[in-house]
């Protein structure tokens, strides 16, 4: 059998399995609405482009200077004769906007957490990881273990008793660092920080985030988990995204104490052997960064967003996730019927994903809502009015 005969009948096997994914293009911007081939204009609930930063004049033009200034590409890794003065400035805004002494920045929070585990962990040290973590987290341990033949052990979600029983299993390890996700993304809780933090120093463990959903998102001025919890600066290590709230383009970084940047320039590998972040990336992101610090306003209308659909979604009769983030899961059990929520609710002009096995546990599909400060009240009105009609008719609500 050819390789191409394989993948085919493997693609159709995905078909039947109901986990085959069809891709929609759009045709405008990432904003409130969008235009989305053969669609037409649609009220998106499924973006990461938290504070609508996407398509926001200052962020765009930060990319275009960087692009006239610096050119389309940086040539080269780093450490050879890829670093821009822009990678510095931008590193020094991150490291102060998240509460660190410093960061380095990576082609994206994926490549940040990869190159973080092996590059920090050796044979006597151990990484207690939440169970609900990222696929960039799991990986990361993954490859520490393989390359850097740590240990490795998993907490429940949340659980902060088995937290502190691993912890408590791993006192002989030189280092023992605790990884989570700030926000849990198909969840939309948040991680317990001050209990973490308390363990974490009752076991002398370090604490690593990984802040991709609560950047630009959680805390009065957006600067993420550590904020929420008035914790600003008690966090050890911060791994995360400028896909998200941040521009919304690629790039991720690691923030921490002074020395971290530079031990990972020294040692991580995706650092040492890809290329570093293009510098209209790097533009786009400043300008993004630098616009948030100006306009807190923004992060408080995500908040008030996110308050008012979920509490109008409850009152429509759905129930949707209790929880304090823009992300509003609502569980419908079955994958099928999250699919078919999401098919009809795209049909009345509204795009939010339905999950389903294996991304989330059999029986807890779900459709995802995500809120941007983009949105307006009307955006808001329009979806929630769509999920009553296709909500009634399925006998939902
Ligand atoms: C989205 C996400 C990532 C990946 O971010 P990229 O910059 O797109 O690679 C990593 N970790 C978490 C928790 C995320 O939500």
């Amino acid at each position: 059998m050819t390789l191409g005969i394989r993948l085919e009948s493997e693609l159709e096997q995905f078909k039947r399995d109901g986990v085959y994914k069809r891709l929609n293009y759009l045709e405008s911007p990432q904003a409130a609405r969008v235009k989305m081939q053969g669609r037409g204009e649609v009220v998106i609930l499924s973006s990461n482009n938290y504070l609508g930063l996407c398509n926001e004049a200052e962020v765009v033009a930060g990319g275009k200077r960087a692009l006239e200034q610096f050119g389309a590409g940086t040539g080269s890794v780093r450490f050879i004769c890829g670093t821009f003065t822009i990678h510095r400035e931008l590193e020094a805004a991150l490291a102060q906007f998240v509460g660190c002494e410093s960061s380095l920045t990576y082609g994206s929070c994926w490549n940040a957490n990869e190159g973080l585990c092996p590059t920090l962990l050796g044979e006597q040290d151990i990484v207690i990881s939440d169970q609900l973590n990222h696929a960039s987290i799991i990986d990361s341990i993954r490859l520490a273990k393989a390359i850097a033949k740590c240990q490795t052990a998993v907490y429940r979600h949340a659980d902060m008793a088995d937290l502190a029983a691993k912890l408590n299993a791993a006192r002989d390890a030189r280092l023992r660092l605790i990884f989570t996700d700030g926000v849990f993304s198909m969840e939309g809780d948040i991680a317990k920080l001050p209990d973490i933090v308390a363990l974490a120093r009752q076991y002398d463990a370090v604490v690593a985030v990984d802040d991709s959903h609560a950047t630009g998102v959680l805390g009065q001025t957006g600067r993420g988990t550590a904020e929420h919890y008035g914790m600003l600066g008690q966090v050890d290590i911060i791994t995360s995204t400028l896909g998200k709230a941040l521009g919304g383009a690629a790039g991720g970084f690691s923030a921490g104490p002074a020395a971290l940047a530079d031990y990972l320039t020294q040692r991580s590998r995706p650092q040492l052997f890809s290329n570093a972040l293009p510098p209209t990336v790097a533009g786009s992101a400043l300008a993004a960064v630098r616009h948030v610090e100006r306009h807190p306003e923004l992060v408080r209308r995500l908040h008030e967003n996110a308050g008012y659909f979920r509490g109008q979604l409850t009152a429509l009769g759905f129930k949707p996730l209790p929880g304090e983030t823009p992300i509003v899961p609502v569980i419908l059990g079955e994958t099928a019927q999250a699919i078919q929520l999401s098919d009809l609710l795209l049909q009345e002009g509204v795009f939010v994903t339905g999950f389903g096995y294996p991304v989330v546990p059999q029986g807890h599909a779900r459709v995802r809502c995500q809120l941007s400060a983009a949105h307006t009240r009307e955006d808001l009105d329009f979806a929630l009015q769509a999920f009553k009609r296709v909500g009634t008719r399925l006998g939902l609500i």
